[in-house]
């Protein structure tokens, strides 16, 4: 029982019709001159929400999209600088809350996040910017939102197959928490509680995609989830999820494919974690039942399906193997390739 526990100083502010906190949440932080953010697609929507926050907003910067190119980072952090802003709303997915974490990252600018998706990026301090086809990410206290509003009511229109992918996602996060080299019993307490609150409300949410109970359910889960990597490192699962983003395979449908495989590969060395992620999700075995969950779900189940290319399964378990992040089982090439190539014809786990 030694472990080393950090408590990151987000304020968490949730519930349906919590976005009525916004302006008393911007108003907290003193902002004046607050610069939007949200993805071009949203943008509309996102401009009647923070109507509220009527003579402070400043400008709107409404390019975001997925793994934050560089480019349009400079672009954001440049109408940041033009507009004097002195705060960041960013209302989306993770892309878009990836925007306001990278104009922090250079500015120290406060963030309040809103987000519309599983991802858990606004409890991290982790950022990433990619540029010339490789992501950049590192962890820095400056880009952890100052504030997140959680409103399960923002959710509802989300697509049943993205709330699917991206709630898969949020349980990657817990269950690797679960076996973290630097995990401890609090995290361990989110992690299998994020499962289980993601487990059950899933698939209501692809039934239901309206039902505002499933909604807030999946949201807890993925507020869970967010915390849990907040202060444990990744494994596995995740280094080969960075590596096959960085191949262009989507970030969330990736996550949910590669899990149950990477859970396999770890059953035997984190017996403890396995079998809680398995009593979370009702008493199944945890490879198996994280598979069936995906299935059940009817979300994409190959890396055959998302673009991976046949080709590139042994690059990608070379640069797994090169550079492997800590894992409760050694990473090695050939068990690792044998990982990748389940995960691209779909196998269920054995
Ligand atoms: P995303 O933000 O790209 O959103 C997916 C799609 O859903 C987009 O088209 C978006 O416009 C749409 N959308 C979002 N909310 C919606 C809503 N409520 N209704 C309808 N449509 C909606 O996807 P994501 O999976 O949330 O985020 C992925 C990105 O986040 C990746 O770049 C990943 O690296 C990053 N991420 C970072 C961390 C971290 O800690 N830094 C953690 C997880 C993910």
């Amino acid at each position: 029982m030694n472990f080393t526990y950090v408590a990151l100083p987000t304020r968490v502010v949730f519930g349906a019709g919590s976005i009525r906190s916004l302006a008393p949440e911007v108003e907290r932080l003193g902002a004046r001159r607050v610069l939007v953010i949200s993805t071009a697609g949203r943008a509309q929507m996102v401009e009647s929400l923070t109507a509220a926050l009527s003579g402070r907003v400043a400008g709107h910067f409404d390019r975001a999209v997925m793994h934050t190119p560089l480019e349009l980072v400079e672009a954001a952090r440049e109408q940041a600088r033009a507009v004097s802003a002195d705060c960041c709303v960013a209302v989306g997915g993770g892309s878009t809350i990836g925007f306001g974490k990278a104009i922090a990252l250079s500015s120290a600018l406060p963030v309040v996040a809103v987000p519309t998706t599983y991802s858990g990026s606004e409890m991290t301090t982790i950022w990433g910017v990619s540029d010339g086809g490789t992501k950049k990410t590192g962890r820095d206290p400056k880009v952890l939102p100052r504030a997140v509003i959680y409103d399960p009511e923002l959710t509802l229109g989300l697509p049943p197959a993205v709330s699917a992918a991206s709630g898969m996602n949020a349980i990657a996060h817990c269950a690797e928490a679960l076996y973290a080299h630097d995990g401890n019993p609090i995290v361990s307490l989110m992690a299998e509680e994020g499962i289980r609150a993601l487990a059950s409300a899933l698939p209501k949410v692809v039934a239901q995609p309206g039902d505002l109970e499933g909604r807030t359910a999946a949201l807890y889960g993925s507020w869970l989830a967010g915390t849990t990597i907040a202060t444990t490192s990744v494994a596995l699962h995740h280094k080969l999820c960075h590596v096959l983003g960085g191949f262009g395979l989507p970030h969330a449908e990736t996550h949910s494919i590669v899990l149950p495989h990477a859970m396999r590969y770890n059953r035997e060395a984190a017996p403890q974690a396995m079998a809680r992620i398995g009593n979370a999700l009702g008493g199944a075995e945890a490879a198996t039942g994280l598979y069936d969950l995906e299935a059940k779900l009817g979300i994409p189940m190959r890396l055959a399906d998302i673009g991976m290319k046949p080709a590139d399964l042994e690059r990608a378990a070379r640069m797994a193997v090169e550079a492997p992040y800590p894992n409760p089982r050694k990473v090695e090439y050939e068990p690792v390739l044998g990982l990748l190539r389940d995960a691209y014809e779909g196998r269920r786990p054995s």
